[in-house]
């Protein structure tokens, strides 16, 4: 398949890599300065796209997607289907695949989850919204790069269920990470801790799956001095996507809503830039109530 790539980042580029490893023609493209290590790079958005079937973003933010968009689409051929792998918010999503409706193109949002990793490995979760027909056309793509793909309904919800999972995330993180911090002041050994809570009610992937205590439960950032992993910056732009969606829908999420204000405090005024976004728990440990 003729596939132009558009951001050849920490994600992009593995991705990238994955479908011209598999055989596919694709022509990459990235505004960054400096020199990118891709086999075959055009020099701009317009020779990218253009004559190919699927064109795929992987940009840093709605705005970014929204420009780039509208530079690519009056270069598409007809029935040739924009793929926006990206997060973000519901409403850019939506009005891209609008955007690219009006010219004939079919449109799919589909965010992932499982990371730099996941990329590299070919292992990404793609949650997708659009049409069936353009769900079809991309899903051998899907199957390259991810090895999961669910489509979710019409345009906005990929976007949308990505948010309210990482909206689940934040929260539960924060949660065991408060809960570690307090057994610890009761005098609970950690491993007691993950003990009990892993096989009980308390249980969840921010418990069983990646563990925040160094030396318990399966390997994790934890282990590697919260080296990221899933950084705190990128869980707060997600939780913020996820309030400005709750805002526009006038849904009620108070606990979306702490997670979001605990974070923003995390990385802009306390250590959590950088770090991965279960170092909530060396933060919670080393505090009191006030
Ligand atoms: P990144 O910053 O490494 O890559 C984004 C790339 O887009 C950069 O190389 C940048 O130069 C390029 N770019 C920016 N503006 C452009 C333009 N106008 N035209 C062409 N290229 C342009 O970011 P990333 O980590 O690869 O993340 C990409 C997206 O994936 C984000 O929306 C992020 O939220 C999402 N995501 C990231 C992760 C992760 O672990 N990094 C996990 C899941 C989802």
């Amino acid at each position: 398949m003729k596939i132009g790539f558009i951001g050849l980042g920490n994600m992009g580029l593995p991705m990238a890599n994955n479908l011209a490893d598999a055989g596919h023609d694709v022509t990459g493209y990235d505004a960054a300065p400096g020199p990118i290590d891709f086999r075959k790079l055009s020099d701009g958005i317009a020779s990218a796209v253009s004559g190919a079937e699927v064109v795929i973003t992987m940009l840093p933010n709605g705005a970014i997607l929204r420009e780039v968009a509208a530079q690519a689409i009056p270069h598409m051929s007809p029935g040739a289907v924009l793929l926006d792998c990206s997060t973000v918010d519901v409403e850019s999503a939506r009005a891209v695949a609008d955007m690219a409706a009006a010219a004939g193109l079919g449109a799919l949002d589909a965010p992932v989850s499982g990371g730099t990793g996941g990329a590299l490995a070919g292992t990404l979760t793609f949650m997708v919204g659009g049409s069936p027909q353009a769900f079809d056309k991309a899903k051998g793509l899907f199957d390259i790069m991810g090895q999961r793909a669910v489509h979710c309904g019409p345009s906005g919800n990929g976007q949308a269920a990505k948010i309210c999972n990482n909206m689940i995330l934040g929260v539960t993180m924060i949660a065991t990470c408060e809960a570690f911090a307090l057994a610890d002041k009761l005098g609970l050994d950690r491993q007691a801790m993950f003990d009990v809570v892993s096989t009980s009610s308390g249980q969840s992937w921010s418990m069983n799956t990646y563990c925040p205590a160094p030396g318990i439960g399966p390997k994790s950032p934890a282990d590697n001095a919260y080296k990221p992993g899933f950084a705190a910056d990128l869980m707060l732009k997600d939780l913020r996507l996820s309030q400005q969606a709750a805002q526009a829908v006038d849904a009620d999420t108070p606990m979306g809503q702490a997670a979001t204000a605990l974070y923003a405090t995390f990385v802009e005024n306390e250590e959590g830039a950088g770090r991965d976004f279960s170092a909530m728990l060396p933060r919670f440990e080393s505090r009191g109530r006030s």
